[in-house]
């Protein structure tokens, strides 16, 4: 059986790993990227911790597996009637069962400014040219910003901010520059703190950020951006520093491929019982119309199942779970909430802690998800701008 997979991400990789395991399979993983990239572990490498917890190389999983080929291409067309994909390189790729994995993209939601001056957390390129912009505020002979606005209260932008304080000082020590008047901030459009999670948890994440000196600034709409300022619910804020954690869309591969998909209201491709979209194409993860997608557990759960549905070890439909939730807020405290248990502080921390090495195992063997594991207590130089994803 050949299987083509699309996408080196979470749902692509883990499915490939499950495939792997029948030698009758031949799996073919096309990804734009020779990286895996640990999208939970972003946080901390754009704020000083060592970039080797957050990105894997593919050759480094896949070692040693001989029946998974990978190829780094960048789809951009299908024609499922021919069964065929097309690259941005020009080549052709015929597929016989297709697996669909591209993960999200960043939106901006059409606000004016955002795409020209914001700065993103997504990809390593993105850390890169924050951490370099925060290199030169620092380098400034009149001094950094006084205003640091991070733009969403979502686990993200929570994570972002009670660890930019930190990363901040750091580079004052650096360049002996102290900086009393430095204010970070959470700007966001809804009326709490990470507004997914239950009202409980949201009270106790908030306090916790203005324990750690992160203002929060609730019901508050980003209407532009400009050269120097930010403009929020009519008034500007001045500063070169915005980052953005808002938005994420679903790839734009789908809707460009217009016909080949049913696409839903919010963009993500209507799959059947078994993640597919048509009989040999499975599209899994963030793309998927699934009632949990956009997390990381459910693209990995999608990729197992895709796989022992392919390989006919199961033949139940898909059943979607909400996964637990666990979001660092500084160092040694965190927020936990499965179902009806909320756990705050050290203990949760702990457990996002296990969660991780859970998360580094589901792709590696053990010995190499404790080392990329340990990375994240590295430090580097706080004042290292180069992000480089090894290859
Ligand atoms: C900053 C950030 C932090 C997050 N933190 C958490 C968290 O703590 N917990 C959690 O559960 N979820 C988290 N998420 C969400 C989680 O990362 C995603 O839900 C998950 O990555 C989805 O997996 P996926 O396989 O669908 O896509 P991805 O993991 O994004 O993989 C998509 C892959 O496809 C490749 N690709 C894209 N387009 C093409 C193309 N045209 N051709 C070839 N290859 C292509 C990409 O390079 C990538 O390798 C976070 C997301 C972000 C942005």
């Amino acid at each position: 059986m050949h299987i083509t997979i699309v996408g080196g991400g979470f749902g692509g990789v883990k499915a490939a790993l499950e495939l792997s395991k029948d030698p009758k399979s031949k799996i073919t993983l096309i990804s734009d990227k020779t990286d895996f990239q640990y999208y939970p572990g972003l946080y901390s490498a754009a704020t000083g911790r060592s970039h080797l917890q957050a990105w894997v190389p593919l050759g480094e999983i896949f070692a040693g597996i001989n029946n998974i080929q990978v190829v780094i291409d960048t789809i951009a067309t299908i024609d499922k009637a021919t069964k065929t994909l097309k690259a941005i390189s020009g080549a052709k790729y015929t597929y016989h069962t297709l697996i669909l994995a591209l993960g999200s993209v960043t939106t901006y939601f059409g606000i004016k400014g955002l795409d020209q001056y914001a700065y993103g957390i997504k990809s390593a390129a993105e850390i890169a040219r924050l951490k370099q912009h925060l290199l030169d505020e620092f380098s400034k002979p009149e001094g950094a910003d006084k205003d640091f606005l991070i733009v969403g209260a979502g686990p993200t932008g929570v994570e972002l901010g009670s660890a930019l304080g930190t990363y901040l000082n750091d580079l004052k020590v650096h360049f002996n520059k102290p900086e009393p008047r430095m204010k970070i901030s959470i700007i966001e459009a809804a009326p709490r703190v990470l507004p997914r999670m239950s009202e409980k948890a949201s009270r106790l994440v908030h306090e916790r950020l203005t324990q750690l000196g992160v203002h929060v600034e609730l019901n508050k709409k980003v209407e532009e951006q400009t050269v120097d300022s930010l403009i929020v619910s009519g008034k500007p804020i001045k500063t070169n520093t915005v980052i953005w954690t808002s938005g994420v869309a679903n790839s734009p591969f789908f809707e460009a491929n217009t016909g080949q998909f049913e696409i839903s209201k919010n963009h993500k491709v209507i799959v059947d019982k078994y993640l597919r979209s048509s009989p040999d194409v499975y599209v899994i993860g963030d793309n998927a119309f699934t009632q949990f997608s956009g997390l990381a557990q459910t693209a990995l759960k999608d990729g197992i199942f895709v796989a022992n549905h392919l390989l006919g070890k199961s033949k139940k439909p898909y059943v979607a779970k909400m996964p637990p939730v666990v979001v660092p807020v500084g160092e040694r405290w965190a927020i936990f909430e499965y179902k009806k248990i909320l756990l705050s502080g050290d203990i949760a921390s702990r457990i996002r802690s296990v969660a991780d090495f859970v998360g580094y195992s589901d792709i590696l063997p053990f010995g190499q998800a404790l080392g990329v594991w340990h990375a994240q207590r590295i430090k580097e130089d706080s004042y290292f701008p180069v992000v480089t994803p090894r290859a």
